[in-house]
Formats: structure tokens, C-alpha cells, sequence
């Protein structure tokens, strides 16, 4: 049985990063994934310029940076944003397999299995496994790349020789010192660890991916839906476009969404298809669906668009007090431990983010102050952001906010920069409103 001091469930962003970063530190790392290749895993691919400042090795990674952005309101009003500071959007093949390679480069060793669902049991005292020839020495001070070992490791052979034997689908086990849980929002191990998150807290996302208009230009555009919590995107990335809708799962009725999102598509193709990248899509209207059922471009993009759906953790405020994502030598990131925007279902971020945190606390010999790490460095703003969420998509002087935002903004240069410094990822809610309504006050 061979034996990693970290085996990491997932080679999502959360994994391969911490992967990396615990490999470059001299920790024997184990990273599994079981995801077959070429399927990529479904999201917008859509990186802030937040994280693009923290990791600038992201731009690295084959994708579009994007400065200008269309959005919409609900009542179909329409403003386009130059963007300060640009973000990025990539394909999740082409990012994930970027920050793997990286993880795979620095020294961790990288799987193409699968966690079997209740394929992990902790051992305690003194029943570490024997070790057969030829497999990792458990006594060494070395790892393989010949750097010394950091991070809290069981002293071999003595009664602290605590962690965990993992078995694979394919019938494999391993043993580690730390389990660490990145295997996403579906996370078997997160289910098992810190319980299972009711459907409440869970959005849902799902889109198409389509081919980019003819002549290769495309908008990137963001429209808050019109009586639902969410918004539906448009990123282009290098080969196609990335259409989807974010929501919630309780209120999720699939024909109503879908008819939305086919409204949003060929309203967008019709635009482009005039060549008028700045020009004004026409949302949401009935007689405007009608209108394009017949047709003929929405009859091809039904033949060519690809499905996908999956979802995002999205926490109810008081969940962000009692949920834990570290333990007696395991640890969950990303969207295994409910680490997304509720109000936009961003994760990238908070996966790179929590995951640069727990490696860090494990590489300093102090791997559960992570917990009260990540609840300072981004938990307060999250949990802020699920208290926001109702008031973001309800009311505000008695229209939807989103639409109030939009109007105004328009008209206010002010009201603008907030805004993009929203998409950045730079302004958070708790003092969105205020910010708002201070730029509101301010001279044109
Ligand atoms: C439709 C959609 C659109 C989105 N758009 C955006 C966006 O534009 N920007 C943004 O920031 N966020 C977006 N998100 C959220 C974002 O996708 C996630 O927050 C992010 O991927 C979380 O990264 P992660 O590494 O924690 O998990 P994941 O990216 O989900 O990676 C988990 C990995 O674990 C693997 N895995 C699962 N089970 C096992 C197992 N048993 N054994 C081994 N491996 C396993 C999976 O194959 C997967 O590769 C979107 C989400 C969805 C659903």
C-alpha cells in the first residue's frame, strides 16, 4: 500500500492548487481525480481580475481576458461596461489541466481514479499498514524530489501513527496522514466529514455550450433573469461560447428556465449575426420568443449547443457559523466545503483561495488553524454575501435592485465603477448599497 502524507480527492482548482503548493513545500502529495478526459466539468469558466492579481500565473493558462461586458436588468435595460481591471474566462478543460500540470511538475503525484464513495476509513493508533517492498518508505525525512519533509507528519511506527486508508473504484487503497476533500460541490467526502447540505443550499447552473458567431467576435454579456433569483451569462472562450443560467435549486422549474436561456441565446446570435458587437439585445419578451421559434438560427443552434448542469453551494447565512471545513487530519476546499458566492455562484476564486490557506497552515506545522483562516479572509464577506441575496434580486424603490442598479448606473459614471469593480471581484456586498448610493450622490 503506498503512502502520501496528503491524499487530495479532486483536481478541480481547489485540489491541484493545494497540490501544488504543498508539493513545492516538500509534503508527498497524492492528487486523484476520475473524471474522464476530454469531459470538462461544467461552469462558465469565468476567473475575476481579483484572482488574476493574486495567481498572475493564470493568465498562463490558454483563455480570453475580457474588458467589456454587457448587462442587462431584468425589464431589459441595457448597459455596457468598460471594464478597469479585466477578467478572464476559460475552458475548464484547458484551466484545469493547466493548474494539474503545475501540481504534477512541483512533485505531487497525480491519479486518474476515482474515490469510491465510502472508500475511506480512519485509522488510529497503532495500525499503520506494513508496506510492502519497493513502496514509499513511511520513515523517511525525505520526500521522493529528495526535499526534507514539512508538515505535521505521525511519528512512524509509535503510537501516534493516526490517518486514513482510501480506496479506489478500481479496488486500489492507500494510506495518508491527511485527507483533504476537493472532489466539488457533490463532495462524497464533504457529506461524510462536516454532513450533507440540504437542497436550500445548493443553486443550480446549467447552459449550453454553443459555436461563437461567424466571424469569431462575441460579446460577453450578464442579464438578471426577470421573477427569478439569477442571471443568465454569455462568455465567449477561445472555441465557443459558454451560455448557462444560475439559480436557485428549490425554486428550479426546468421548462420555464430553459425557455429563458433559448430567449437569451438566439437574441445574442442575433445581434452578432448583424455584426453589431455593442448592439442591444431584445430580452425576454414573449413576442419575441414566439418570433424566433420559427426561426432558422434557432433551429441550428438547437442541433449544435451541448447540455450540461451541476451545482453550486450556496449557504444560507446561519450555515457559515455551525459548518467546519477542518478537522483532526482532514480538511475540505473549495466547493466541498460550500465555499461560492451565493448571490453569483463564483467559486474559482474561493477554491484557489481556500486552498493557498490550508496548504500554508499545513506547511507552517499548523494545518487546523485553516479554519479560523478562511473564516477571516473570505468567510465573513460569503457569509455577508447569503445574507444579501434576497435583498440583491428583490426590491429596491419599488423596482428589482438589479434593475435600479442598471438604470442607474447609466446615468453615473460612479454608479459604473462600482459596478465593475463588482465583476472584478474587488467590491463586496456588504457595502454595496451604501457605495451605491454614495456614488448616487456624488457629481456626474
Ligand atoms: C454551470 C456553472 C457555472 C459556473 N461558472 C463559474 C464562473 O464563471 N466563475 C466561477 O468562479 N465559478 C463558477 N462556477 C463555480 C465553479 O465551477 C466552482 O466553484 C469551482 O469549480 C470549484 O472548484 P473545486 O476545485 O472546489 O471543485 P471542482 O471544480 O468541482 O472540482 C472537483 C473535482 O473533483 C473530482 N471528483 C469528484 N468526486 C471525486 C472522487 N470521488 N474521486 C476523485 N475525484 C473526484 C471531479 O471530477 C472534479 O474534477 C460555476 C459552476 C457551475 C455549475
Amino acid at each position: 500500500m503506498d503512502r502520501f502524507d496528503v491524499l487530495i480527492a479532486g483536481a478541480g482548482p481547489a485540489g491541484s492548487f493545494a497540490a501544488e503548493r504543498l508539493a513545492r513545500g516538500g509534503v508527498r502529495v497524492a492528487l486523484f481525480d476520475g473524471r474522464p478526459p476530454g469531459e470538462p466539468k461544467a461552469c462558465g469558466g469565468g476567473v475575476t481580475s481579483k484572482a488574476l492579481k493574486a495567481w498572475p500565473h493564470l493568465l498562463e493558462a490558454v483563455g480570453r481576458t475580457i474588458d467589456e461586458l454587457d448587462m442587462y436588468s431584468p425589464s431589459g435595460k441595457h448597459l455596457h461596461l468598460k471594464l478597469d481591471e479585466p477578467f478572464a474566462v476559460y475552458s475548464r478543460i484547458a484551466f484545469d489541466t493547466f493548474l494539474r500540470e503545475r501540481a504534477r511538475e512541483a512533485g505531487a503525484q497525480v491519479f486518474a481514479e476515482k474515490i469510491s464513495g465510502r472508500g475511506f476509513k480512519r485509522v488510529e493508533g497503532k495500525m499503520a499498514p506494513v508496506l510492502p517492498e519497493g513502496s514509499l518508505d513511511p520513515v523517511a525525512t525525505t520526500t521522493p524530489r529528495g526535499l526534507p519533509a514539512r508538515g505535521p507528519r505521525s511519528a512512524p511506527g509509535s503510537d501516534t501513527e493516526d490517518g486514513w486508508i482510501i480506496r479506489m473504484q478500481s479496488g486500489a487503497e492507500f494510506f495518508t496522514d491527511w485527507l483533504v476533500g476537493a472532489d466539488g460541490a457533490n463532495s462524497a467526502i464533504a457529506k461524510k466529514l462536516a454532513g450533507p447540505l440540504p437542497p436550500a443550499e445548493m443553486e443550480i447552473a446549467f447552459g449550453y455550450r454553443a459555436p461563437l458567431p461567424v466571424d469569431g467576435e462575441a460579446a460577453t454579456v450578464v442579464a438578471f433573469l426577470p421573477n427569478w433569483v439569477g442571471y443568465a451569462w454569455a462568455f465567449p472562450r477561445i472555441d465557443h461560447i459558454s451560455f448557462g443560467i444560475a439559480t436557485t435549486q428549490d425554486a428550479f422549474d426546468h421548462d420555464s428556465l430553459d425557455a429563458l436561456m433559448w430567449d437569451f441565446m438566439v437574441a445574442y446570435y442575433e445581434v452578432a449575426q448583424v455584426g453589431n458587437l455593442r448592439g442591444r439585445m431584445r430580452l425576454w419578451s414573449k413576442q419575441q420568443r414566439e418570433t424566433q421559434i420559427s426561426n432558422l438560427r434557432y433551429k441550428e443552434l438547437k442541433k449544435t449547443a451541448e447540455r450540461y448542469a451541476a451545482r453550486i453551494p450556496g449557504l444560507a447565512p446561519r450555515t457559515w457559523d455551525t459548518r467546519r471545513a477542518c478537522g483532526e487530519r482532514w480538511a475540505l476546499l473549495g466547493d466541498a466545503a460550500g465555499f461560492a458566492d451565493p448571490v453569483t455562484g463564483e467559486g474559482i476564486y474561493y477554491a484557489l483561495r481556500s486552498a493557498e490557506l490550508f496548504a500554508d497552515a499545513y506547511l507552517a506545522n499548523k494545518p487546523l488553524n485553516y479554519e479560523q483562516q478562511w473564516r477571516a479572509d473570505f468567510g465573513k464577506e460569503l457569509q455577508r454575501a447569503s445574507q444579501m441575496r434576497r435583498k440583491f434580486y428583490g426590491n429596491f424603490w419599488g423596482a428589482p435592485f438589479t434593475d435600479r442598479m442598471i438604470e442607474f448606473a447609466r446615468g453615473h459614471r460612479g454608479i459604473r465603477k462600482v459596478l465593475g469593480r463588482l465583476v472584478a471581484g474587488d467590491q463586496g456586498y456588504t457595502d454595496l448599497k451604501r457605495k451605491l448610493a454614495r456614488s448616487a450622490l456624488k457629481p456626474l
